[in-house]
């Protein structure tokens, strides 16, 4: 099958500005010196040994140079779930998508420094113009549900699938993700999605072809093809553990009666959340309203008051009426934040053991006075750089779904 790729509207720069919130919040650091986090912080082996002891005040002081330093040169972005002694220091925050766009839109920056996961580096290299480079502070900073998606494994469920004569099957990934798995979907005719716009990309999908092949989120996909109607007898789920000949699982029966292809994926922080939460929550305040990202499990995401992005949480909490109840079902940093930021508004986590994404969590302040001290002097540490062939046909399904009206 044939496409042509539509042109691209990008977000305008004011958009993504009047969108996005306000940086920095000047506040102390409290996190702990690198060497006291070792026992759950993920090290970096080869930072120098004298970023592992600097206090929280040598930290926000060397930061604060290193910035000066290099001016307009140098973007500091923030994802919703990095700690707060991360998020002050960030120009903007935002989920990995528009920060990556924002970036784009900044030609003097030379510069950009992703405090995030190492997929949003990578999108957000593939995004940039040449003369731009991408830094991401902890390399260690993976994301365990995009590690769920081996791009060995994806190829290989895509030649089983061609095997077992099930045709018609568009692959669409998710932006958690590797660069090569979007270069994938860029090649097979396929397209990315985030948590904001699955649901029409998946209507895309199925205006080009009969099924649907989804990684690595099985609950994202599974929620957003209800929405659409699509009944679980027409899913199945692609277990990517098991060996290559088991067509996941299935049966050529189940995987040709299949609209939608689950990879076996999942958000270990989005798992966390329960329907019995949500119920205690009502117990507890019977005019609570709940809200929970798609990535969670899909009986959570129905028994929920509303479901959506970051973005989408982060507004409608915003825009609430004053008195309102919030109970949220996405990762902590950014639920603390929301509670503070609407003072007006009683707002708290669904899961009361509280857990942060513990891959967001490796990027500590240490390692981003480390990668600004270096950039300081005019030396690039940390540089997340997607080859030219994958970068091609990866934008060119990033294109794709930008272009979904
Ligand atoms: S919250 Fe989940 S999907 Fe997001 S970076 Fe962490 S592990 Fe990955």
């Amino acid at each position: 099958m044939t496409m042509q790729v539509q042109p691209v509207t990008l977000v305008t720069e004011e958009d993504l500005l009047n969108e996005a919130m306000e940086c920095p919040v000047d506040r102390e650091l409290d996190t702990r010196p690198l060497a006291q986090e070792r026992a759950f912080a993920f090290w970096q082996k080869d930072i120098p040994e004298d970023y592992w002891h600097l206090t929280a005040a040598e930290m926000k002081e060397r930061i604060a140079r290193a910035r000066e330093a290099l001016g307009r040169r140098c973007v500091v972005l923030g994802h919703h779930y990095q700690r707060e002694d991360i998020i002050q220091f960030a120009d903007i925050r935002g989920d990995s998508f528009k920060l990556a766009q924002w970036a784009a839109q900044q030609p003097e920056a030379e510069f950009i420094v992703f405090c995030g996961v190492h997929f949003m580096a990578e999108a957000a290299d593939i995004l940039s113009q040449p003369h731009q480079k991408v830094v991401l502070p902890n390399m260690a900073a993976g994301c365990s549900m995009a590690d769920m998606a081996d791009p060995e494994d994806v190829y290989g469920c895509w030649d089983e699938l061609q095997e077992a004569g099930i045709g018609g099957v568009l692959p669409v990934t998710y932006m958690n993700s590797a660069a090569s798995l979007k270069a994938f979907c860029g090649r097979h005719d396929g397209i990315v999605c985030t948590s904001s716009n699955a649901k029409r990309v998946f209507e895309w999908a199925f205006q080009r072809a009969e099924k649907v092949l989804f990684f690595p989120d099985q609950h994202l996909g599974r929620n957003t093809a209800l929405k659409l109607g699509i009944p679980l007898e027409e899913m199945a789920v692609w277990d990517y553990t098991l060996p290559y000949g088991s067509l996941g699982g299935n049966t050529v029966e189940q995987l040709r009666r299949a609209r939608v292809i689950l990879w076996r994926g999942h958000c270990s922080v989005h798992m966390r959340f329960s329907v019995q939460q949500i119920e205690e929550a009502r117990r507890k305040y019977p005019d609570v309203k709940v809200i929970v990202h798609p990535e969670c499990r899909m009986e959570v995401v129905q028994a929920a008051d509303m479901d959506g992005s970051t973005e989408f949480i982060a507004k409608t909490i915003a825009e609430a009426p004053p008195g309102s109840k919030w109970a949220v079902g996405t990762e902590i940093n950014l639920v603390s934040r929301l509670a503070r930021e609407n003072p007006d508004k009683l707002v708290f986590c669904l899961d009361p053991v509280v857990c942060p994404c513990s891959t967001m969590y490796r990027i500590h302040p240490a390692y981003l006075c480390w990668v600004l001290d270096e950039l300081a002097r005019g030396r690039v540490v940390n540089q997340v750089k997607v080859d030219e062939e994958t970068a091609h046909y990866a934008r060119l399904a990033l294109e794709r779904m930008l272009a979904v009206p």
